[in-house]
């Protein structure tokens, strides 16, 4: 085989240049596939990977393919290792993002079920840099786009035809020079980012919208519940946010694989709190920072490591 990058689809590691579906893959034109997005930080004194809370982020997608009614014959711990595998053989030693999909693979069009279609899953790893910078507060803009109800289409998990609505929204607040848009949910509360859960301080009390807001059950907004809970000694509120609360908000911030955990210094025009980095954010910042690169013992369990290119 070629020096690499690799893939895996269909069953084994290929080459990422034939890792190609047909134009009449089911899932590219219905959306029928999960995914999920995963972080692989590069501790240079260690001369290691580590993934971040990999099994859950495979036990989120079992739980998509689950809904999508996707029979695909790998368990958690076996996709951690074909994950574990394909960067070791990848050898990147830098900060990757990890891109599992398992998607309804058969060339059928015009055909509207789940069931009978055969699945696949597939797996690139990129080197990935920042995707908002998080060293200053950004610039955010409540959407005109609703995020969906999970009676028109499951929110809690990574389905990939859901992110018509993060797209959407995302590109309007960016065309209108924000950096991120906030989508309220059905009943006009607050639900999350394009890409992020989102948390609010107010009088020193921790707030995130709770489970029936229809935000996506993010692994960073759990991460984050449990660092404040032990680090911090607070506890995070679940319950139902407004917008208007969001405004007179002393800190808020956006949580997510991607994102890390990023302050929001404005929402439609009004300053959160000073409008820069808050000091709870700034102090969650670091701790979140520090946990995901390996770096804290107590959270080592959440770290898987690789070695690049073995060993
Ligand atoms: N909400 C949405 C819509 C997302 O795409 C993401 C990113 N996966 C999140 C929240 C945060 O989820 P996680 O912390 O698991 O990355």
């Amino acid at each position: 085989m070629s020096n690499g990058p690799y893939a895996f689809l269909g069953g084994k590691v290929v080459p990422l240049a034939d890792a190609k579906v047909g134009i009449m893959t089911h899932a590219l034109h219905y959306g029928t596939a999960a995914f999920e997005g995963i972080r692989g930080n590069w501790n240079e004194a260690h001369g290691k990977v580590y993934i971040f809370r990999l099994k859950e982020h495979y036990e989120r997608l079992i739980r998509g393919c689950k809904i999508l009614q996707m029979d695909l014959p790998y368990s958690a711990d076996e996709y951690v290792d074909i994950t574990t595998n394909l960067l070791e053989q990848n050898g990147y030693r830098e900060d990757v993002y990890i891109r599992p999909l398992a998607f309804k693979s058969q060339e059928l069009v015009a055909n509207l079920k789940l069931h009978e279609i055969e699945s696949d899953f597939g797996l690139v790893i990129l080197p990935f840099g920042s995707y908002i910078d998080n060293h200053r507060a950004i610039r955010c803009q409540t959407s005109s786009w609703r995020r969906p109800d999970d009676s028109v289409m499951p929110t809690g998990v990574k389905l990939t035809g859901l992110y018509t609505t993060s797209i959407l929204a995302k590109t309007e607040a960016v065309k209108a020079g924000f950096d991120e848009a906030i989508l309220l949910n059905i009943n006009g509360t607050v639900s999350e980012g394009s890409g992020e859960n989102l948390f609010m301080i107010t009088d020193g009390r921790i707030s995130t919208p709770g489970e029936t807001e229809n935000e996506l059950l993010g692994i960073t907004r759990d991460t984050v519940k449990t660092l404040v809970k032990n680090e911090l000694g607070m506890d995070v509120v679940e319950r139902v946010i407004h917008r208007s609360e969001l405004y007179l908000a002393d800190e808020a911030f956006l949580t997510g694989t991607a994102a890390h955990v990023t302050s929001m210094g404005e929402l439609d025009s009004r300053k959160i709190g000073t409008g820069e980095v808050g000091p709870i954010t700034k102090q969650i910042q670091d701790i979140y920072a520090d946990v995901v690169k390996g770096n804290n013992p107590k959270y080592m369990d959440w770290c898987t490591a690789v070695v690049p290119g073995g060993g």
